[in-house]
């Protein structure tokens, strides 16, 4: 039998984390055979809610889960952790200036990576996800410098995974048939969903879905501005923010990195930038990867055209100003 993995979900008495820790608990992250020990941390005022969460994964009798951790001590939160999921961080409020959020979290993200840097595994592989998620992940890598920078990545799955949902919706074809859409960039409203080099299995093999969809328009326009503002209509149909959907990509993006992506398929993760595709060094941002023995590397040689490249730098112009953004709320 395996030995389990410690995995660690911050702000896990949440909307998000408690959606996420029974699917991880259930093996949908990891694997049906791979046993894990799940810790969870979250702030003093969410303590008495944090200890719910524990007695229900207790009351769930999960096969897999061999040891839960509940804590708002960040040291015993991050001890020998493999896997990090970053939820915690405090939520835009109505009213709040951009600067107000970014500020606050800054300075959350920066204690997170002494806590990740001096108790997590050496190899630790961190997944964020609370907002702003790039940005927060670049400030745990500038300040974890000894975890490895390839361990740090940020959510963008879910935009990835409701490109597919909207083609498939549109072509009228099943989810798993759709794959290769690519998200470049920031989390945030100037991620660019593009479908220029997606396809759709159909009986007669491998089509494009450009021309499936055989409307330019379409996917230039109405297309783009439903994936940038799913987020907005789940809170308006809802009256919450989405978390299962946040939930389940972030199990898809563990479970890709970890074990690996399907031949001929890639996912999106914001990664930090090596330079491919002209994006500046010292960003996180979203790629293209493939992922083989819990590496992921970044797409290589995709054609890009015009269209493409005016939005891929308009999301990285906005990354900038967010990267010099926090580190004046450091100073
Ligand atoms: P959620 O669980 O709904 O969201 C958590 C974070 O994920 C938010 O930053 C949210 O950003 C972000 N997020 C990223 N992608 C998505 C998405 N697609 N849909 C929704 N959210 C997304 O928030 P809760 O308030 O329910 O839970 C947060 C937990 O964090 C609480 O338990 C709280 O106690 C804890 N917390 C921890 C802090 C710390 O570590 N110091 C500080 C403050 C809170 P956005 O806000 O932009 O929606």
């Amino acid at each position: 039998a395996k030995d389990p993995v410690r995995v660690l979900v911050t702000g896990a008495a949440g909307q998000i984390g408690y959606a996420l820790v029974p699917m991880i608990a259930r093996g949908v992250m990891l694997g049906p055979d791979q046993p894990v020990i799940l810790h969870m941390l979250d702030i003093e005022p969410a303590a008495e809610a944090l200890n719910g969460v524990k007695m229900e994964l207790i009351d769930a009798a999960f096969p897999l889960l061999r040891g839960v951790v509940a804590t708002t001590d960040a040291i015993e939160a991050y001890k020998g952790v493999d896997i990090a999921i970053m939820v915690g961080g405090f939520p835009r409020k109505e009213g709040m200036e951009r600067k107000d959020v970014m500020s606050k979290n800054v300075s959350i993200y920066k204690a997170q990576a002494s806590a990740l840097e001096q108790h997590a595994s050496p190899n630790c592989k961190v997944l964020v996800v609370a907002n702003p998620a790039n940005t927060n992940a670049l400030i745990l890598k500038e300040f974890a410098p000894s975890i490895p920078e390839k361990n740090i990545t940020c959510l963008t799955r879910l935009d990835h995974n409701r490109a597919l949902g909207q083609i498939s919706e549109r072509l009228q074809v099943h989810f798993g048939d759709v794959k290769n859409v690519i998200i470049w960039g920031n989390h945030s409203s100037t991620r660019y969903p593009d479908v220029n080099h997606a396809t759709v299995g159909t009986s007669a093999g491998l089509k494009p879905v450009k021309e499936l969809v055989g409307d330019d328009n379409w996917l230039n326009t109405k297309f783009i501005a439903t994936v940038q503002q799913r987020g907005a209509a789940i809170i308006k149909a809802r009256k919450l923010s989405s978390a299962l959907s946040a939930a389940s990509s972030a199990c898809d993006h563990i479970h890709d990195w970890v074990l690996g992506t399907p031949k001929g398929t890639w996912v999106s993760m914001g990664v930090y930038s090596d330079g491919s595709y002209g994006i500046q060094p010292g960003l996180i941002y979203s790629f293209p990867v493939t992922c083989e023995k819990g590496e992921w590397k970044i797409v290589q040689g995709l054609k890009i055209d015009e269209f493409s490249r005016g939005k891929m730098d308009a999301t990285a112009k906005e990354l900038m100003e967010e990267k010099s953004l926090a580190y004046s709320c450091l100073n």
